[in-house]
């Protein structure tokens, strides 16, 4: 039988960053490997696939930019044309993965396989996970039952969704979880489960996508502010000040809008798109107190205020302040 050509994107992370030694778990180093390294120390991937590597960026993934995700989305939906293609992963830090993985979810126009992994422990740590999380993410991406499932996230033999995942944990091999919804799936050895998948719109019937001749600068610029009590508004004022296109608040339980940040942005002459999200960190973020909804906050639902930054900002640069639509689109995304 023919084996599954897959590319391997390599964009840095822990999966590529080495220690002194083997019982070094932090402060390592990104220089020296990359994605083509990882690939030569896994030879049971040649049994699984035809693999092509691809380094496109080596970076810890607190530094990646939208220009970055702009470059992903064209590469992988021009990679996607080509039918000896049967799928991609893209090795990835750990710490914005999800981000990553929500924007191409929402940009990609691919029903092929999407995998995006990495590892907690470097390369070079006792029990490094990356080399598992690499053979489990070029399984998941040579299996027919990963096409038209959304862009995916494969660490820790599950699989999660890219609208619901989340890193939970700083250090642990078992970060990754979708607090409101649960994995989609695990992979045990050879063995694939699928459990479930999401209803969201995403990759070809997401209504967003990126063109070659897209140029980031020209985004909208959509801002986190993080409640906390003791609040005194005074980020927000700064914030407004500054005139970004939207606010995400990522507020306390439902999203509750503390009164000083209400009077901030009701005195403001800068009216941004507002929406409010939850530093929970699971549970729908639901419409609120009515005079939120009278200053035209949106609720979040069950997105995390770093989704919902993506959301907006990609809705705004589509179809600009249309209120009525970004609530709509914060309804069904
Ligand atoms: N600092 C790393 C990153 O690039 C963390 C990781 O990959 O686990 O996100």
């Amino acid at each position: 039988m023919t084996k599954p050509h897959i590319v391997i994107i390599g964009t840095g992370g822990t999966i590529v960053s080495s220690g002194a030694s083997g019982a070094q778990m932090t402060g390592y180093s990104i220089q020296g490997l990359d994605v083509r390294s990882i690939i030569s120390a896994v030879p049971a991937l040649a049994e699984i696939a035809n693999i092509d590597a691809l380094p496109l960026l080596n970076i810890g993934s607190s530094n990646i930019k939208l220009s970055d995700w702009l470059k992903l989305t064209c590469t992988i939906n021009k990679l996607a044309e080509d039918p000896k293609i049967h799928g991609f992963v893209i090795t990835h830090g750990t710490d914005t993965m999800e981000e990553t993985a929500f924007f191409l979810n929402l940009t990609l126009k691919t029903e092929k396989p999407v995998v995006l992994t990495g590892s907690m422990r470097p390369a070079t740590a006792i029990s490094a996970d990356g080399p598992l999380n690499l053979l489990n993410a070029v399984r998941l991406a040579s299996s027919k039952q990963a096409w038209n499932k959304g862009v995916l996230v494969s660490l820790n033999g599950q699989i999660h969704g890219a609208r619901d995942v989340s890193k939970t944990n700083t250090v642990s091999v078992e970060t990754f979880c979708s607090p409101s919804s649960g994995p989609l799936g695990y992979i045990i050895g050879e063995e694939i489960d699928f459990l479930t998948q999401s209803v969201k719109p995403h990759t070809l019937s997401s209504k967003f996508h990126i063109s070659e001749n897209f140029k980031a600068e020209d985004f909208p610029r959509v801002e986190i502010i993080l409640s906390h009590a003791d609040e005194d508004g005074h980020q927000l004022e700064r914030c407004l000040a500054s005139k970004p296109d939207g606010i995400v608040l990522e507020l306390t339980g439902n999203s509750t809008v503390p009164a000083v940040a209400e009077k901030v942005l009701k005195d403001s002459e800068h009216q941004p798109a507002v929406v409010r999200a939850s530093r929970t960190g699971s549970g729908p973020v639901t419409k609120g107190k009515a005079e939120w909804q009278e200053m035209q906050m949106i609720p979040g639902g069950t997105l995390s205020a770093q989704k919902c930054r993506i959301l907006l900002q990609l809705a705004l640069h589509r179809f600009g302040r249309n209120q009525k639509l970004l609530e709509k689109i914060f309804q069904t995304y």
